[in-house]
């Protein structure tokens, strides 16, 4: 499913992403809220990972958090991302990556809606989008 495998070059991360993505994908940049392109986005599809195009949220499982980044109760798969701890800024956070290319998608926090009770607050920047077709 990967168009992109994993280990490529930070010279052709570079190459394949936007400044801005590879800001937020391969340096851990968060983009400003309100700002990003699918946080009011409500199609039915699933969100890709903007760097190798992996399925990481389906869009039954976006809600609006009011946060001002695209929030999800849930990956499309658990294996689909992966969670470090993140101690960076002064703050206890956990970072989720794509599982796939180990970029940076965004953090993780208690306080989402049922079923989960999770929130996968996730950069625009990070995520592509593929319509149901
Ligand atoms: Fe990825």
């Amino acid at each position: 499913m990967n168009q992109h495998k994993p280990g490529k070059t930070d010279e052709q991360w570079r190459e394949s992403l936007s400044p801005e993505q590879y800001a937020v994908c391969r340096c851990s940049a968060t983009e400003p809220p309100f700002s990003g392109k699918w946080y009011r986005h409500k199609e039915p599809g699933t969100y890709v990972c903007a760097a190798c195009r992996a399925a990481l949220f389906a869009s039954e499982a976006k809600y609006d958090s009011g946060s001002g980044w695209p929030s999800f109760f849930q990956p499309t798969t658990r294996a689909a991302v992966s969670l470090q701890q993140d101690e960076s800024h002064g703050m206890h956070r956990t970072e989720v990556r794509c599982a796939a290319c180990d970029s940076h998608l965004g953090h993780l926090f208690p306080d989402g809606p049922k079923p989960t009770g999770l929130r996968y607050c996730i950069n625009s920047l990070a995520l592509d989008f593929e319509p149901l077709k």
